[in-house]
């Protein structure tokens, strides 16, 4: 089951959807254009709500870029990117956005500025790698934080992207169409 996560229900997170622009690597607008609704598993939200809950506690908010992703738009992504160590192939790979279970995200102050994270979304480089450690000091160490937040409630890392963050066990969790989401994201 789908969850809502939108601008006006929670403070403690900002959605700005990458693929609702066209200021990410398609250079396409894949989403609805500015759209601000995105949905999480039920699951998924119980979890998340914990990292807001311990993020908050913290003086700091969140910014999503992409959460439930419709199996459609992760063909258009594949199309644009055919490598499977970025993106899930759409009809064979664990596909976590389009189950719900997945989140790209980073953490904000109270005013919404970006912790240096060192790269920005969907940087597909190696300094954008979990064990990459040619960074500063404070970057790595904002990087930790938001890993630790997030393992902290459930999630576990992908070790190319230090934005993207999932449940573990995927397969307990079905693949959805833009037609079985709740609305109609493209
Ligand atoms: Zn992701």
């Amino acid at each position: 089951m789908l969850e809502l996560l939108n601008n006006t229900q929670d403070s403690r997170y900002e959605i700005f959807l990458a693929y609702a622009t066209m200021n990410n690597f398609t250079k396409t607008c894949i989403y609805k254009s500015g759209l601000q609704n995105t949905f999480l598993h039920a699951e998924a939200l119980k979890r998340f709500n914990i990292a807001l809950e311990q993020a908050a506690a913290l003086g700091l908010r969140f910014k999503i870029w992409d959460a439930f992703r419709p199996v459609e738009a992760q063909q258009i992504l594949w199309n644009h990117m055919p490598d499977e160590k970025y993106i899930t192939h759409p009809q064979t790979g664990e596909r976590p956005h389009c189950r719900g279970i997945a989140l790209d995200l980073t953490l904000t102050d109270m005013q919404g500025t970006m912790l240096d994270m060192g790269t920005g979304f969907d940087d597909f480089s190696e300094t954008a790698h979990q064990n990459f450690f040619k960074i500063p000091t404070q970057t790595q160490k904002n990087r930790l934080l938001l890993n630790g937040i997030m393992h902290a409630a459930g999630f576990v890392c992908n070790p190319f992207e230090w934005w993207h963050f999932q449940l573990p066990e995927f397969n307990r969790y079905k693949v959805l169409s833009n037609k079985e989401a709740p609305a109609s994201m493209l």
